[in-house]
Parts: C-alpha cells; sequence; structure tokens
C-alpha cells in the first residue's frame, strides 16, 4: 500500500488492511482527482500490463482527468459530481482488454465524508479469451480527415468503409499520431443506457 501522508488521516475509518489484501485494483482520488494512494494490486496490474512512467502517469500526484480520454471526461465529471454532491456510490462496467484477453470490471466510487474525495475499487469479473476477430489495420480505418477513430471502451476501430467496429490488436501498443477517440455504439449504450433507448425508441417512432 502506497499511502499520501497527509491523506492517510481522510481514511481513519476505513479497513486498510482488506483493501491492501484485495486483489481488485483500488485507489484513493482527493476531491481534484488526484491519486492520493493505491494497494498492491494497483501497482501490479499496471506493472503487468506494461505501465511506462507509473509515477507520472498513474501514482501518487498523478490526476484521473489527465488519463481519461477526452470523449469521456463529462460523463464521469458528472457522475462524480452526482455521488459527491449526494454522498451516493457511483458505479459502473468497463473494458480493460489486453490482446488476447477480454477483461470488463466493476468498478465503484465510494465518496468520503466531508467531500475529501473517494475509494475507487475495480473488480474485475470476466477474465476470457477474446474471441473478436482480428483485423489488421488498413486504409478502411483511415477517415477522409486522414484520422484512425478507435473506441476509448473496447479500443476497437471505426472501419470506414463497412461502418463497423474491429478489433484491430496492433493499435492496443501503437501510439499513431493521428488517432482520435471516440465511442462505439455499444459503449454507448453502456455509458447512457436510458439516452440511447430514447433515442432509438425516437427514430422508431419517426420511421
Ligand atoms: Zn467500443
Amino acid at each position: 500500500m502506497k499511502l499520501c501522508e497527509k491523506f492517510a488521516s481522510f481514511l481513519e475509518e476505513i479497513d486498510l488492511k482488506s483493501i491492501e489484501n484485495s486483489n481488485d485494483c483500488i485507489y484513493f482520488l482527493d476531491s481534484d482527482f488526484f491519486v492520493r494512494g493505491y494497494n498492491s494490486a494497483y501497482y501490479n496490474f499496471a506493472m503487468a500490463n506494461g505501465a511506462t512512467d507509473f509515477n507520472k502517469s498513474l501514482g501518487i500526484g498523478s490526476n484521473l482527468l489527465n488519463s481519461l480520454p477526452k470523449a469521456l471526461k463529462s460523463y464521469f465529471l458528472n457522475a462524480f459530481a452526482i455521488a459527491k454532491e449526494n454522498q451516493t456510490i457511483f458505479s459502473h462496467d468497463f473494458e480493460c482488454s489486453s490482446i488476447d484477453t477480454y477483461r470488463l470490471y466493476h468498478q465503484t466510487a465510494y465518496p468520503l465524508p466531508n467531500n475529501k474525495g473517494f475509494v475507487i475499487t475495480n473488480h474485475c469479473f470476466i477474465n476470457n479469451h477474446r474471441e473478436d476477430k482480428a483485423v489488421a489495420l488498413s486504409e478502411q480505418h483511415v477517415d477522409s480527415n486522414n484520422l484512425i477513430i478507435q473506441c476509448c471502451g473496447c479500443q476497437k476501430l471505426k472501419n470506414q468503409k463497412y461502418l463497423r467496429w474491429d478489433w484491430v490488436p496492433s493499435m492496443l501498443s501503437n501510439d499513431k499520431a493521428n488517432v482520435s477517440h471516440s465511442i462505439c455504439h455499444n459503449y454507448k449504450s453502456h455509458l447512457y443506457p436510458t439516452e440511447t433507448k430514447a433515442k432509438t425508441k425516437t427514430i422508431s417512432k419517426t420511421s
């Protein structure tokens, strides 16, 4: 367990021993979304998945908002603001897969008393061999502005020719300059279920 000394006083009611012993990746955020501590599982997961420059991007003093893709920022800021304001738990599922493993996580944000921040837990509940057909990067993945559109949820690339989302493993570890992040339909309906449902209804009503 790594913990910022000043922040430890906000965690007096929390069972830090259980957090450290948990297999879930757990970290603490202050009210401005700076990481103030984490358990060993969080560190080990980052290392096992090739985190470069851990201290700067994920360690103590790093900011969650800097690691969030632009397309997701408003979703998370809104969810955290509601959780903070009402002192309620915010939870959602997200995909964090590797080249051959499909992983789904359940993330829960527990607000700390007096708006001091959050305890964030990430529990892996699906860990399977990936079944998507792997596709090689091609010009079908480049749009008219020379951009490659990648979903920030599932990491798939938009196929501009067939208007579908392709699994292109080589792009997981490829930081091409012309990648733009977006949200595929599946991930959108996961993040905004009511909005997506409402839209589908409107479309079927008018058509
Ligand atoms: Zn997606």
